[in-house]
């Protein structure tokens, strides 16, 4: 089954760059040889989304939103929504990363409506999941993806447009990836939730990709497990080394 999953790798540029760095990082990818049988998808800041449209127009690089809110319009200062998202044709979304969930407090029915909402604009949402070192520590980690889960389960039946990112926080930006051991574990897992709670054909082809200090040097061994579908690059994803990363099956 595994094979019918096509291989996904997201940058998440995050809060990082200028026009100028963003136009030559997004240059590079264009330039770059990538593995056809991967789907790449960068997320830059907002106010550099319409830019990365342009400039990759013609690229089998798509571009993603790193957060956008569940209502159509109005007096909500500072949001972009999903229907603006869907009228700049921006095709993806990342939601409930946890840098949204412990920064901004968004909570897991926050992030459920408005994954809710990006899809039924027609826009894939690539929604994060992940336990704190807190609750690692508690052996809490499966318990808190399940939880985050079901709130967006709650929300949504159709999965089929949903990428999630397994992102443990305490390997975030933190240069601690997950061992293959500890990432997998969680992985199968989700699949099992994935399996029960959307039937056996949606679950199967859910894919579940890994986040948390994923660089060059790591990619091919985490690539390798059967049940890690792709990677949310952050850090190394504002890096030449990024190529390597979406080629990490080749
Ligand atoms: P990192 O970030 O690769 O810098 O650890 C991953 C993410 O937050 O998506």
């Amino acid at each position: 089954m595994a094979a019918s999953r096509t291989f996904f790798v997201g940058g998440n540029y995050k809060m990082n760059g200028t026009l100028e760095s963003t136009k030559k990082l997004l240059q590079l990818l264009k330039d770059a040889q990538l593995d056809s049988n991967t789907e790449v998808v960068v997320a830059p800041p907002a106010i550099h989304l319409l830019l990365a449209q342009e400039q990759l127009a013609g690229s089998p690089v798509k571009v993603s939103a790193q957060n956008a809110y569940h209502k159509d319009a109005g007096a909500f200062t500072g949001e972009i929504s999903v229907t603006q998202l869907k009228d700049a044709s921006i095709p993806w979304v990342i939601l409930g990363h946890s840098e949204r969930r412990t920064l901004f407090g968004e909570s897991d029915e926050l992030v459920a409506e408005k994954t809710k909402a990006a899809l039924a604009q027609g826009i894939s949402v690539i929604a994060c999941v992940g336990e704190t070192l807190e609750q690692r520590e508690a052996n809490e980690s499966i318990n808190v993806v399940v939880r985050q889960l079901d709130a967006i389960k709650k929300q949504v039946d159709d999965w089929s447009k949903i990428v999630v990112a397994y992102e443990p926080v305490w390997a975030i930006g933190t240069g601690k990836v997950a061992t293959t051991e500890q990432a997998q574990e969680v992985h199968a897992a989700i699949r099992k939730w994935a399996v029960e709670k959307l039937g056996q054909s949606a679950g199967e082809g859910l894919r579940v990709i890994y986040g948390g200090s994923v660089a060059a040097k790591n990619c091919k061994e985490l690539a390798a497990q059967p049940d890690i579908s792709g990677f949310l690059v952050g850090g190394a994803s504002l890096k030449p080394e990024f190529v390597d990363i979406c080629n990490a099956r080749l």
